[in-house]
Parts: structure tokens; sequence; C-alpha cells
């Protein structure tokens, strides 16, 4: 995962999901939604400042539930990128509680709560003989 993340002709985008394919074989074109991660992926350096200051403790799906993880997390530990990530789902902050303490434990303050998904269109011209 690390090598096609540095690949130079490999752009990799993770936390996302495939909303839309349209056009034909040669001439596709994807719609790609980036969902939002509450935290800039540029900017976390992973210092898990947020992690321990958390107060959510939630079944760890990656670890089918044995483990707990909290509402701002990694997904596992050699995620890429290397960048913390909050489900907004289980987030105190985001229910009529606020909470907002890893935004003020953050010193790179790269938690954005407001963060919305972003659509990303691609068009390609994927050929069967392409695959090897
Ligand atoms: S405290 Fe900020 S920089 Fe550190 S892991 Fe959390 S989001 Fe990233
Ligand atoms: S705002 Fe959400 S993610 Fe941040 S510490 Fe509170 S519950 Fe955890």
């Amino acid at each position: 995962m690390m090598d096609v993340g540095r690949h130079p002709r490999i752009k990799l985008l993770t936390y996302s999901e495939l909303e839309e394919v349209s056009g034909y074989v040669g001439n596709f074109k994807v719609k790609v939604r980036k969902k939002a991660r509450y935290v800039d992926e540029n900017e976390c350096n992973a210092c898990a400042e947020c992690f321990k200051v958390c107060p959510v403790a939630v079944p760890d799906e990656f670890q089918q539930g044995f483990s707990s993880r909290k509402a701002i997390y990694m997904q596992l530990p050699q995620a890429v990128p290397s960048a913390y990530v909050i489900n907004m789902e289980d987030c105190l902050g985001n229910n009529p509680i606020a909470c907002g303490k890893c935004l003020e434990v953050c010193e790179k303050k790269c938690i954005d709560y407001d963060a919305q998904d972003e659509f990303i269109d691609r068009a390609g011209t994927f050929h069967p003989s392409h695959r090897s």
C-alpha cells in the first residue's frame, strides 16, 4: 500500500467510494466520492494527542470488535495516508452536546468538523489490454 501511495503514476484516492460509472470501453468516466475525514490528511502528523483525549470508545471494526477505538482514530497502523479520521456517527461533537476536545489538543489545528464530502470526476481510456 505504501509503495502504491508513493508511485508517481498512481493517484491513490483513499476513504473514497465509486459513485457513478458512465461511458464505454476505451472512454470511461467515473465519479468518486471522497468522504470527509474531518482531519486534513496533509497536515495531520499522526501524533495521537486527539486519540488520547477523545472520550468515546466503540468497537473497532478493523479488529472485528475485539478491541475498541475512539471517535477520532487511525483506521489501521499502516494507513495511507498516515492521518487520523473522525467517524461523525460516534463523535459527540456532532450531537447536541459539543465536545471539541480533539481540536483543543491538536497543535496542527487540522481538524474541521464542518468538512464535506468531495466529488472527483475522472475520465480514462481504460482498455482490457491494459491489464497486466
Ligand atoms: S492531534 Fe491533530 S495532528 Fe495529532 S493526530 Fe490528531 S488530528 Fe493529527
Ligand atoms: S469532538 Fe468527537 S472526535 Fe473529538 S474528542 Fe470529542 S468525541 Fe472525540
